[in-house]
């Protein structure tokens, strides 16, 4: 069966881009005769307060366009136990290691830019020494970079088209972790969709770009 899945990021009340991410997932899935499930992408709960997630659910159920399930939805930020058991199983093969990049560092005149304007990662933090980290690691607490390969990723988007990128090439290094400990959506998302068995994404073209590297997690978890 279909399953495709409302992931909204409850910083707010919903807005028109919500809405119109919903209705497309939910009539992709129900045209097929499949079912709709709700996450709450709530990684960063500051940012994301539960009454604005309630929200959601409530106008999701006004539009007529509630989720099947699961009943509550899934809330990404009680989720940090199986985010750190697939986190660890990439540490474990070494291939997560600390950044202690400030901001200004990665976002300098000179850092090169993808297309989509976002900064690709120099790989300045890959090849510190263990003495080199310790000694940074006084100053300041590091995120945590996953190494990607110099190869490329394919799919085929269902309203795209064909898209590839080098992740070493296009995207470099990317977060796993911030520096206080929550995880970051590229993980997160690639997770629970496993999880939740989701056979469909349906969302916003600004995030074609990160599919490449959430196929290439997926692949690497197993
Ligand atoms: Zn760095």
């Amino acid at each position: 069966m279909i399953t495709g899945r409302y992931a909204p990021s409850p910083s707010g009340r919903m807005h028109l881009g919500n809405l119109l991410c919903c209705l497309l997932a939910w009539l992709s899935a129900k045209s097929k005769g499949g079912q709709v499930l709700l996450r709450i992408e709530d990684l960063d709960t500051q940012r994301c307060p539960r009454h604005f997630a309630d929200a959601i659910v409530e106008d999701l159920a006004w539009l007529g366009l509630s989720a099947d399930g699961p009943e509550p939805p899934l809330y990404q930020s009680e989720r940090a136990e199986i985010y750190q058991y697939y986190y660890d199983k990439l540490a474990d093969r070494g291939l997560v290691y600390p950044c202690f990049c400030s901001r200004s560092q990665l976002h300098a005149a000179s850092a090169p830019h993808r297309s989509d304007g976002q900064v690709i990662y120099a790989g300045t933090c890959r090849h510190l020494t263990p003495a080199q980290v310790a000694e940074k690691r006084k100053i300041r607490a590091p995120a945590w970079r996953v190494r990607v390969p110099d190869e490329e990723i394919a799919f085929v988007d269902g309203h795209m088209g064909p898209y590839a990128e080098n992740l070493a090439r296009d995207c470099g290094d990317f977060y796993l972790r911030r520096a206080d400990g929550v995880f970051a959506y590229q993980l997160a998302v690639v997770v629970d969709d496993a999880l939740m068995g989701v056979t469909e994404v349906v969302r916003g073209a600004d995030l074609l770009s990160s599919t490449p590297r959430q196929l290439w997690l997926y692949r690497e978890l197993g």
